[in-house]
């Protein structure tokens, strides 16, 4: 059964998923969000941020060599975006999942860039690809008392 221990590991692991600024334009926040609620995962943060380049240029440091890099940092700073942290059991790696791939082009319909976007400089959201870069992510993006631990009342349909 299901008990509360706050931790990064098994029912409370924590992903940090945002909806890009195209994604917040073409109003994929509601469809977006409903997926991962009714996937069964836990939203602990919310938030509608418009990214300053220093946070940006943090987030995709592993990118700072890329040829699209400052397109990149242009797109993500054009505009609000939604973030989210999400809890739950293997919340990174189906987060990921339910993301698709990187290109839009090679994610399979039902998948969130599979079913709402075309180009890979526009692919609408974001997902941590590792616990160990959602540990980081989150830290960068949210402060302690910006995330809510709560108890689902659900959890017992969710979890055995
Ligand atoms: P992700 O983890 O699936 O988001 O992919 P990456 O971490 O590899 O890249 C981060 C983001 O950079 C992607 O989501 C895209 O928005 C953008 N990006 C990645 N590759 C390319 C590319 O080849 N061209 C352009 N224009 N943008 C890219
Ligand atoms: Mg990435």
């Amino acid at each position: 059964s299901y008990v509360f221990q706050p931790g990064w590991t098994g029912v409370n692991e924590r992903t940090f998923v945002a909806v890009k600024p195209d994604g917040v334009q073409r109003k994929l926040v509601g469809e977006i969000m409903w997926r991962f609620e009714k996937r069964g995962f836990k939203l602990v943060g919310l938030k509608l941020v418009q990214a300053s380049e220093d946070l940006l240029r943090e987030h995709y440091w592993d990118l700072r060599s890329k040829p699209f890099f400052r397109d990149l940092m242009s797109y993500m700073s054009s505009g609000p975006m939604v973030a989210m942290v999400w809890e739950g059991s293997d919340v990174v790696k189906t987060a990921r999942k339910m993301l698709g791939e990187t290109d839009p082009a090679a994610s399979l319909p039902g998948t969130i860039r599979g079913d709402f976007c075309v180009e890979v400089g526009r692919n609408v959201i974001h997902g941590s690809d590792s616990v160990q870069s959602a540990r980081k992510e989150i830290s960068l993006w949210f402060k302690q008392n910006e995330l809510h631990c709560w108890e689902d009342s659900s959890s017992h349909w969710i979890y055995s």
